[in-house]
């Protein structure tokens, strides 16, 4: 049975370092682990949560049940042929170092989604994506066990539901599941995504002119490393909010009053309107409240300065959604898990 500690500090543990404390917390390394904490009677009744690198958390009170810590490691190529690879990745494993596997390998898919921090089992969560790919296009399957039956599944593509930063496990399996392990399928063909962004320019400016997918690995890097706050230096779990989705009639009233409104159309006549535009229009870029704030290179993201509690930057948010619908009339709808 994993080691049961109590009343353990989850500042550690959340990138947003909110300093709020577990009821119960262990460290699980494989499926033996779980299936031990699902069967033990006293642990039955408790609220569980599961915890892989806390990089889209949002702590606003202590937890009054068992944290869960995911230590699963290992990757594993199942598959492989001339022009595809099917890998298992565990899903503690680092996401970026299970990128860079990859493309040491020659596996290429999810290069445009380097450094995004956390695990691999929570890639899944909210089908992680960024510039233009999504999780989902490289997705085979996973396996996850019930967090109450114990009883252990295998879902694949549909099941998972997944959408723009969404998945089954947001909405109907919400809380449900520990995912054990997924499974890629990777392309050994080249076929690389460079449109999105700053991307291209960025490989110009490092004098690439045929780049491969480590290549486009490294100007994604570079990019994020240039332009979003580094977690370890000043707390934040990536964008707060989702990019809003609104009708194309109504995009088009906008754009009568508001000119330079960015808009990028879906398929399915709705307009994907960027969070970050919406919100530095209303004056937040940058701006600091009392221990919290709005990035100054990115208003997407919501910073701790410091001490700041969960409900601070709860507040911060909810004053930011209030002004953005005040002008615009969009609702924006946090990204970011609240608990
Ligand atoms: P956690 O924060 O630990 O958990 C997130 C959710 O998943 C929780 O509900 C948790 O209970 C659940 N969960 C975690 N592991 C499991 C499991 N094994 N089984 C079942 N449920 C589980 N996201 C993007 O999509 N694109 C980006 O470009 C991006 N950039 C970011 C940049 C920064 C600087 C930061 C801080 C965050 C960024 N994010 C981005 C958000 C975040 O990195 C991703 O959502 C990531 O997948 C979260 O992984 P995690 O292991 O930290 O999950
Ligand atoms: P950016 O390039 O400045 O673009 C701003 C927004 O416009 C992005 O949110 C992006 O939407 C959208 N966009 C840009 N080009 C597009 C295109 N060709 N087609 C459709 N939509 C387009 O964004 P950024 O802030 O530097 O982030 C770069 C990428 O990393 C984005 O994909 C972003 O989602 C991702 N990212 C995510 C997080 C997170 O925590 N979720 C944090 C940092 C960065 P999308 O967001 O839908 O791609």
């Amino acid at each position: 049975m994993p080691q049961l500690r109590e009343n353990v500090s989850l500042k550690p543990y959340n990138t947003f370092g909110i300093d709020v404390h577990a009821r119960y917390f262990t460290e699980v390394s494989g499926e033996q682990d779980v299936m031990e904490i699902i069967r033990k009677p006293e642990l039955k009744e408790l609220p569980k949560l599961i915890l892989g690198g806390g990089s889209n958390m949002l702590f606003t009170k202590d937890f009054d049940g068992l944290v869960i810590k995911n230590n699963m490691h290992g990757v594993e190529v199942v598959e492989e042929t001339d022009d595809y690879a099917i890998v298992k990745a565990e899903s503690g494993e680092t996401w970026h170092n299970f990128v860079l596997y990859c493309i040491g390998k020659g596996f290429g898919g999810i290069e445009n989604l380097s450094l995004i921090p956390g695990t691999v089992g929570a890639a899944p969560i909210q089908n992680i994506g960024a510039y233009g790919v999504e999780l989902q296009h490289v997705f085979e399957k996973l396996e996850a066990i019930h967090m109450d039956t114990g009883e252990k599944m295998v879902l694949s593509q549909d099941e998972c539901d997944f959408g723009y930063r969404e998945s089954v496990f947001k909405k109907d399996y919400k809380g449900q599941y520990f995912i054990l392990n997924v499974t890629f399928r990777l392309s050994k063909i080249p076929l690389l995504n460079t449109s999105y962004g700053a991307i291209q320019k960025t490989l110009e400016e490092m004098q690439i002119t045929e780049p491969d997918i480590a290549a486009v690995s490294r100007a994604v890097c570079h990019i994020r490393s240039t332009k979003l706050p580094d977690p370890a230096k000043l707390g934040n779990a990536g964008s707060f909010f989702k990019n809003p989705e609104i009708r194309d009639i109504q995009y088009n009233k906008l754009k009568e009053n508001f000119p330079d409104i960015p808009g990028y159309p879906t398929d399915h006549h709705t307009v994907k309107v960027p969070a970050g535009w919406l919100i530095e229009q209303c004056g937040w870029r940058g701006k600091r409240v009392g221990n919290t704030g709005s990035h100054k290179d990115q208003s997407l993201v919501l910073v701790n300065y410091g001490d700041a509690k969960g409900e601070e930057i709860k507040n911060l948010a909810y004053e930011i959604q209030r002004s953005v619908k005040e002008k615009f009339g969009i609702d924006i709808l946090p990204e970011v898990n609240i608990f």
